[in-house]
């Protein structure tokens, strides 16, 4: 009689993004287990690189990669998930599909959050996935057109951004370049565009030592970004963004980049915390099947702090996960999740970056921009991506982003 092989075990991952497929990349090499990724997408994005997308410096498929070619050996299935059943051990997707798992992994990372500022939802412009950093693009080079048409108050050529930390300190930094080199196409507006960086707390980028906080202002100031500390928003409306301290800032694009928060949807999952990230045990573990991994769960670090929603946390948990699930089919114990710190960078323009490492090395300006280079085209997924971004890169540096891209295309 030929021995039956056994069932394989089923791992289920919902989002396919760093943590995700981080997990999926591990887990899909060992035998007896069947990998399924679902997400609502059909390519993974690059983060990282959205607010070059937003401000024309990379086309949009440079930053998105297809998540089908991305782990071989592993299932894909679009759709979203809106349900999780954790006694019948199902998902269920917005198209009414049931996908039943043995374990669970739920990688589905976070959201822009407006913290119930009145208006943010509705005039402020959030930079999260593709269509958002298109939308961005979008208004930023179609109001050059509609200025010069007069169909649009000069105004309408200010940008406000709201949020000191990386995200914020890049998008500002972009903007700026882009509108230094908008002045070449549309000479008559010379003068009238401006961007304005607030923040709420004391100084930019508030995870980085206070040097390197210095650094950044003093670069982005040298840019002609105005940057505005100690300055919270208390209502929006559309083209006004109010500050608490009275003050009025009128822009014809606002750029939310003040915060983010995991999903509402998992709350019932267990519990969360004020930014909806689940609480999960040491060892990444929702109960006994379901993993929780990258921005929506919530650890403590080694100084007891929750860990950032940054990709290298979301990348060591989807690693971590995968041999916790090989572990334990083999029997063997599992040891708690422990975060390998790989320091933390920013970019601010063409040679102007920060970067500190957890050993204490700091760079600043020419070296740190090119550390910031090197490594966002090494973690980029696909060769082809990689060889068009840094040719863009190149062109970008040489010719001062002159090109058919920052064209707008309705
Ligand atoms: C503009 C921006 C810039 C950033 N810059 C940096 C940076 O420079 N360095 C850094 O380390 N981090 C950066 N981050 C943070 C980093 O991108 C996140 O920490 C990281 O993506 C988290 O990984 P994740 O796997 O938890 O979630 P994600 O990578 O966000 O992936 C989640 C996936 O889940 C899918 N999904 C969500 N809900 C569902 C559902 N219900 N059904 C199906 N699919 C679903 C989504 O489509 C998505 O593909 C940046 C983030 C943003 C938005």
């Amino acid at each position: 009689m030929p021995e039956s092989t056994p069932p394989a075990h089923r791992v289920l991952i919902v989002g396919a993004g760093f943590g995700g497929l981080s997990c999926a990349r591990k887990l899909a090499r060992q035998p007896g287990i069947e990998v399924t990724i679902v997400d609502r997408h059909p390519y993974q994005v690059f983060a990282p690189l959205l607010y070059q997308v937003a401000t024309g410096g990379l086309p949009e498929d440079d930053i998105a990669y297809s998540v089908r070619a991305a782990v071989p050996g592993a299932s894909f299935r679009r759709g979203d998930v809106v349900k999780i059943n954790a006694e019948a051990k199902t998902v269920r997707l917005g198209d009414g599909a049931v996908l039943p798992w043995d374990e669970l992994v739920l990688a589905v990372g976070s959201t822009g959050t407006t913290f119930g500022i009145p208006g943010v939802a509705e005039y402020a412009m959030q930079m999260k996935t593709i269509q958002q950093a298109r939308a961005i693009r979008h208004r930023l080079l179609q109001t050059y057109e509609d200025v010069e048409l007069g169909r649009r108050p000069k105004e309408a050529l200010r940008v406000v951004v709201v949020g000191g930390g990386p995200t914020g300190v890049e998008i500002s930094g972009a903007v700026a370049e882009l509108q230094r080199a908008m002045r070449r196409e549309f000479a008559d507006l010379h003068g009238l565009a401006s961007v304005t960086l607030i923040e709420a707390g004391p100084r930019l980028l508030p995870s980085f030592t206070e040097k390197s906080s210095a650094h950044a202002k003093a670069e982005l100031e040298q840019l002609g970004v105005v940057v505005k500390v100690d300055s919270a928003v208390d209502r929006m409306y559309p083209t006004d963004v109010h500050l608490t301290s009275g003050d009025v800032l009128t822009a014809g694009t606002i750029v939310w980049a003040a915060g983010v928060a995991a999903p509402a949807d998992w709350k019932d999952l267990g519990a969360t915390d004020r930014a909806n990230r689940l609480e999960v045990s040491p060892t990444l573990q929702l109960g006994d099947d379901i993993w929780v991994i990258g921005d929506i769960a919530h650890v403590a670090g080694a100084d007891g702090r929750p860990l950032p929603m940054v990709a290298s946390v979301a990348m060591q948990m989807g690693r971590y996960v995968a041999r916790a699930i090989t572990r334990r089919l083999a029997g063997e114990p599992l040891k708690p999740f422990a975060y390998k710190d790989k320091g933390q960078m920013a970019t601010i323009g063409r040679r102007r970056a920060v970067v500190e490492m957890p050993s204490g090395l700091k760079l600043h300006g020419t070296p740190a921009w090119f550390a910031w280079l090197g490594l966002h085209v090494f973690y980029l997924a696909g060769g082809r991506q990689r060889v068009s971004v840094i040719a863009d890169w190149f062109w970008n540096y040489v010719a001062w982003g002159v090109g058919p891209r920052r064209t707008v295309i309705d």
